[in-house]
Order: structure tokens, then sequence, then C-alpha cells
């Protein structure tokens, strides 16, 4: 097997067991795990809301704040946040480096990306050349909540703001041939590989439709695709090996395991 010398992990949140009783151990497993499996550099997504068990935004800058080698995604929730407060707060938080891109949860929060309540923060990720990562796709055990994340809408976004930077989480599993169609026209559209290993996610999915798209999406598309496991939730040793049974060169797979995240998070 190839072996890198870098993987950036561009999907990560602190994991949650019982044994793991506080934020501080939660952090220190994510970090164990991430040496366990040589990964050099890793994106942590909090959540958003204030109480959550894989932290809040805050949480989790305080956190990694001195772990040179992670780095934190932004959240909004725009039906519970104050958002005049939010931007400036997001603001200050890319002016001093201490998010490296905006994470939304349509689906999770009910919601669609196209939403007029989010422009404000789109034109902030343009405004510092950040991402905006969305996550797509169903809820383990709900499919009805993926009608607010449906790829129809990004597409949108992505037309009205071309400057700005779209990851796309999860493909919109289980259909992600659609997400592939519909998507792949667009310049300012790349996407992670998140979930796509998960257990439920291949059984639903199948896992040669994951491959088979992840494959055209960069040979035939010229995608960009980053590595992403969603661990705290999922296997990042199993993610890790989907990447490496995909019908790719070497190169692209070093464009997946680390190129392509350094490049647009600029980390
Ligand atoms: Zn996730």
């Amino acid at each position: 097997m190839y072996t890198y010398e870098m993987i950036i992990d561009s999907h990560l949140h602190l994991p949650v067991r019982d044994n793991l009783l506080s934020l501080e151990t939660q952090s220190q497993e994510l970090i164990n795990e991430l040496q366990n499996h040589r990964i050099s550099k890793g994106i942590v997504i909090p959540d958003n809301i204030d109480n959550s068990p894989i932290g809040n935004l805050k949480q989790c800058i305080q956190l990694f704040n001195n772990i040179p080698n992670i780095y934190i995604l932004g959240t909004v929730n725009i039906l519970e946040d104050n958002l005049e407060d939010k931007i400036s707060q997001l603001r200050e938080y890319f002016l001093f480096n201490q998010i490296v891109g905006l994470k939304i949860f349509p689906g999770h929060d009910d919601h669609y990306p196209d939403d007029k309540r989010l422009e404000p923060f789109l034109k902030l990720c343009i405004e510092y050349d950040k991402p905006l990562v969305i996550h797509t796709g169903e809820n383990s055990g709900n499919n009805e909540c993926s009608k607010y994340n449906d790829p129809k809408y990004i597409v949108g976004i992505a037309e009205s703001f071309p400057s700005l930077k779209i990851i796309i989480s999860h493909l919109f599993w289980p259909k992600v041939e659609y997400c592939v169609e519909i998507t792949k026209d667009f310049a300012n559209i790349s996407y992670d590989t998140s979930a796509l290993a998960d257990k439920e996610v291949v059984i639903k999915t199948g896992r040669e439709d994951i491959k088979y798209s992840l494959e055209i999406l960069i040979k035939k598309y010229n995608k960009k695709i980053l590595y992403g496991s969603d661990y705290g939730m999922c296997n990042l040793q199993d993610h890790i090996s989907l990447i490496n049974t995909l019908d790719i060169s070497d190169k692209q797979r070093e464009e997946i395991f680390y190129k392509n995240s350094a490049l647009l998070f600029g980390l």
C-alpha cells in the first residue's frame, strides 16, 4: 500500500463514550486516535447548540487552543442564535485564525441552505476565503430531514456566490448519484468523504455506488474530494480504507488525503 507523508482529516467531532467523562478527556482521546492512525492534522467540528456532548464552538476553540495541528470550524444556528452577535463573533475568530471555515447543519436544523438569513455568513466566508461546509443526506433512522439539504438548494448558492468555496459533506447519502449529477458542473463545489464508510450509510447507499460516485467526481469531473471520517460518530480506519480502495492514481489519492484540504482550508 502507498504510504503518505501526511493525512488531514477534514471532518472530526469529539468522541462521546461512557468512559470519557469530560471534554478534556474527549479531546485527549481524539488526539490519541489521530496519532494512532498517523493523521497529522485534523479539523474539529463543534455543535451549533450551547449544551452538546461534542462541545460548542467556544469550548472546542479553548480545548485545542494550544494544539497546533488541530483546527476548528465555526458553526451557526440561524434558528437559535442572535445573528448579529454571531457574525461579529465569527468575524473575530476568522481574524485571529481560530476557525478555518464555517459549518451549517440543514436537516439537523429545519432550514434550507439557501435561507436568506445565511447570506451574511456566506459573505463572511468569502471575505476570509474560507469554505462553507454543508451537512447533507439523511440522519440515522430519519430520511424526512434530508428534504432540507437537497443539493438542488446548494447549487443555488453556488451560482449566486461563485467565489464561495462550498464543501458538501456525506454526498447526500443515500442519493449519492443524484448529488453528483446535480452538482458536478459547479467549480466552487467540493466534497468530503465523512460518514461514507459508516455501516448504516454503506448498507443503505451501496458500497459500489459510493466508490463509483467518488471515482467519477475525481476522474471525469475533476472535482476536489477531501478525506474526512466523521470520527466521533464513525470509524477512522474504515474511511482511510475507503480512500485506499478507490480506483484512482497515487497523485489523486494524495490530493484527497492531504492537498485538497490544505488548499481549501488554507492550512
Ligand atoms: Zn459530522
